[in-house]
Order: C-alpha cells, then sequence, then structure tokens
C-alpha cells in the first residue's frame, strides 16, 4: 500500500488504521487463486487484484486527480512510491497492472494515445536501427516510423509477413526489431505471429505486437513469443468511443525498466480519469466482445451474399486465407471486418445511407462504425501503394457495435442497394 501522509506530515487516519490491517480478504484470496493461475480469462477482466481501492475498500479504483504528491523525507532515506504523477500516479497504477495481468506479462505502461504508446516503445530504439514492420501496419504506425523516426535516423522496411519468410530476408546487420499486426488493418489479413516471433527470437530482435484488433481476450501474443504488445486502448479496451488512450506490456521487468524510462522522461502520460474510462471499460470487456464477435460474424455471412459486394474480409469465414493460422493463435476472429463494392459509388452511397453504423475513424465502440480507409487510416498513404495493397476507393471496413444484428443487416442492405 502506498503512503498516502496529511499535510502534517502524519498519515490519514483511516489509511493508518488500514496499514496495520490484512489487505481486505476478498483481495488476498484472489491473488492466490490468480497466481495458482485458477481464473479463466473472462474473470480476469474483472478480479485482477484491482477490485477495491487500498486506500478505503471502495469497489473499484478511485480517480486520484493530482500532480504532485506529498514528499515525507527530504533526506532521501525513506523512498515512496508516487511522487509526481508523470512518473506515477495510483489510478494509472491500476490500469497498467492489470493490461500486464491481462496480457501476460511482467509490467503495463498506460499512454496518452496508441500512438504515444506506439512512439515510445519505438522509442526504445537506437539511431541507425533497422526495423521491419507489415506493409499493412496502421497508418499512424507507419507515419511516426517513416517521417518522425526516420529524422531520427529508423531505417524501416516493410514487408508482407503474411509469408514469415518474408521477414527472414529483410533482416540486415543493424535490423533490431519487428513490428506485427494480426490481423491488419483495413484487409484483416492474417500473419502467423509464432513463425514470425520465432525468426525474431533467433535473429535477436525486440519483437512488438499491436493487438488492438484482438485485446488479451482473444490473442495473447506475450504467449506466443512477443517481448512488448502495444494498444489503443481507445478501441476495444476503452470500448465507449468516449476516450483516447494507450498502452504497452512487455515480457520482462527488464525491458519494463527500459520502458518506464521513455514513458517518464518523454511523458506521453494519461491522465487520471482517462485511465479509469479506460479501467471501466476493461471490465465488460467479455460481454462486449462476444456480443459483436457474434454478429460480425452473421454480418460477414450475408455480406458474402449480397449482390453488390465483391469481397468480404473477415477471418472467422471459412475462405478467409488465414482462417486456420487465426484459430491457432487466437480464441476468436473478432468484431472487425472489411468488404467491397462492385463501384465506388455504391461504397460511397453506403457512407452516406447508413443510419445504425456511424460513418466515423475509429473502432471497438459499442456503436457500430464504418471508416473509408482510402479517406482516413490511409489517406497518407500513395494511392498507388494503397492500390498495389488493395485498399481501394470500393473498400469498407466496419467495426461491429452491439446493435441487434438483424437491425444491422437491414441497415446495411438499404445502405447497399
Ligand atoms: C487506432 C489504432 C492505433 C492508434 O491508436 P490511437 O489511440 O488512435 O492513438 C494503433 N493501432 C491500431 C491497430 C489502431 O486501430
Amino acid at each position: 500500500m502506498g503512503g498516502f501522509y496529511t499535510a502534517s506530515g502524519r498519515p490519514g487516519k483511516l489509511i493508518f488504521l488500514l496499514s496495520f490491517l490484512p489487505p481486505f480478504p476478498i483481495l488476498s484470496i484472489l491473488y492466490t487463486r490468480l497466481n495458482g493461475g485458477i481464473m479463466n480469462k473472462g474473470s480476469l477482466l474483472i478480479h485482477n487484484g484491482h477490485e477495491l481501492d487500498p486506500a478505503t475498500g471502495a469497489l473499484g479504483v478511485t480517480v486520484y486527480q493530482t500532480s504532485t504528491f506529498y514528499r515525507k523525507d527530504m533526506t532521501g532515506k525513506q523512498t515512496q512510491e508516487f511522487d509526481y504523477s508523470r512518473g506515477g500516479n495510483p489510478t494509472r497504477k491500476a490500469l497498467e497492472e492489470t493490461i500486464a495481468i491481462l496480457e501476460g506479462g511482467a509490467k503495463g505502461y498506460a499512454f496518452g494515445s496508441g500512438m504515444a504508446a506506439i512512439s515510445s516503445v519505438i522509442g526504445l530504439l537506437a539511431t541507425g536501427d533497422h526495423i521491419i514492420a507489415p506493409q499493412d501496419i496502421y497508418g499512424g504506425s507507419w507515419v511516426i516510423m517513416d517521417t518522425f523516426y526516420k529524422r531520427w535516423g529508423l531505417e524501416l522496411t516493410l514487408v508482407d509477413t503474411a509469408d514469415p519468410e518474408n521477414i527472414r530476408k529483410a533482416i540486415k546487420p543493424n535490423t533490431k526489431a519487428l513490428y506485427l499486426e494480426s490481423p491488419s488493418n483495413p484487409l484483416l489479413k492474417i500473419t502467423d505471429l509464432k513463425a514470425c516471433l520465432g525468426i525474431a527470437r533467433e535473429a535477436g530482435l525486440l519483437s512488438i505486437v499491436d493487438n488492438t484488433f484482438m485485446t488479451p481476450y482473444l490473442q495473447r501474443p506475450i504467449e506466443l513469443g512477443a517481448d512488448v504488445v502495444v494498444h489503443s486502448a481507445t478501441k476495444f479496451l476503452g470500448g465507449h468511443s468516449d476516450v483516447i488512450s494507450g498502452l504497452a506490456v512487455t515480457k520482462t521487468a527488464e525491458l519494463g525498466q527500459r520502458l518506464y524510462a521513455v514513458q517518464n522522461s518523454f511523458g506521453a502520460v494519461p491522465g487520471p480519469w482517462d485511465t479509469w474510462l479506460v479501467i471501466r471499460g476493461i471490465k465488460t470487456l467479455k460481454v462486449r466482445l462476444e456480443t459483436q464477435q457474434a454478429t460480425a460474424k452473421r454480418v460477414a455471412e450475408w455480406l458474402l451474399t449480397h449482390k453488390n459486394v465483391t469481397n468480404v474480409y473477415y477471418p472467422g469465414l471459412e475462405n478467409h486465407p488465414g482462417a486456420e493460422v487465426h484459430r491457432s493463435q487466437s480464441s476468436g476472429p473478432g468484431a472487425m471486418l472489411s468488404f467491397k463494392t462492385k463501384t465506388t459509388e455504391q461504397a460511397l452511397n453506403f457512407y452516406s445511407r447508413i443510419k445504425l453504423a456511424a460513418a466515423a475513424p475509429s473502432l471497438g465502440g459499442v456503436e457500430s462504425i464504418a471508416s473509408y480507409p482510402v479517406k482516413m487510416s490511409h489517406v497518407a498513404m500513395a494511392p498507388a501503394e494503397r492500390e498495389r495493397l488493395g485498399i481501394t476507393d470500393t473498400l469498407v471496413r466496419i467495426a461491429i457495435g452491439l446493435e441487434d444484428a438483424d437491425d444491422l443487416i437491414a441497415d446495411f442492405d438499404q445502405a447497399l442497394s
């Protein structure tokens, strides 16, 4: 329990008392169960050591809306856990420990956005280092590596990670990191994470996986061999389209120490309220994702039958080329899908006619969201490059929300016909 002191330098009465009591019994029972690995992943979303505020017993984590903490001792003899909120805050700590437990890593770190998390992790690399990333990497991650970090001497090679051999071929003497996403955005291409992460380990590379589309509820990259997992917590983890946030988890405590140095000095940290929103969102991840995934399967199957749809991309469809690999590394196909219409006009009409899905960027909210990759996530990419990757003007990406499947299908039908 962190020391909470009053301005007089004496512990607050309640906290003072609590510090002599054994921790709340429910807490210790849960920790024991956790350490024994008995709990299933759904329970873990709720019971991960942060179901009670240690200071008051409140059911849930408190928002510690503070920038700084009373310094008990100026001699430097006594250390204290919290000092200044850029370096650490109790609300943020709860989220950081939660995501570390969920991903099966040693240390978790929270950031002000997914891009802040990704940028901070890339900040582990040095001038002259070479990184290999997927050619269909999230647009923002590509921009930060190809512009900002390029100016600082980072070398980037984009490869088609659907074939792990392309990674082996791209490794050079200065290659230091491998960055992966599976399924990819927006075409839901599957990368064999285990095979690719194995190649990274053999070559001594730092391996990073963006797990935003799957969340630890469906896929746990550290178990598949990743060193670092990153998230846009803005999406499924937050889950309500009301917060921008990012997370990173390291496999080892040593790597965590290095990332903590970046987090604390770079300072791209989230505020306590945003942190709390993500903590709250995570509690309902199972019910949201299970429902969204079941609806996504139905919508994908229905889209296959539509006369104005030429292609459907969803890893839960048997005809998806990566379906088998995806099944081997995750416990479900998720709630993201995309499709192509016959003509550009049909795609544009779809966005203007849909009523239930919001035409917007982002994903993972309770409402379905339809985004237009050529004008949103991939707008910064040269048109010829987009065309080469199959990101065409006819491509529609849908993040399935919590509406009833029948209503979504009826809405999409009127928008497509
Ligand atoms: C949204 C997203 C990001 C960036 O996260 P922000 O929270 O928007 O900064 C990174 N990766 C993927 C796969 C995303 O969908």
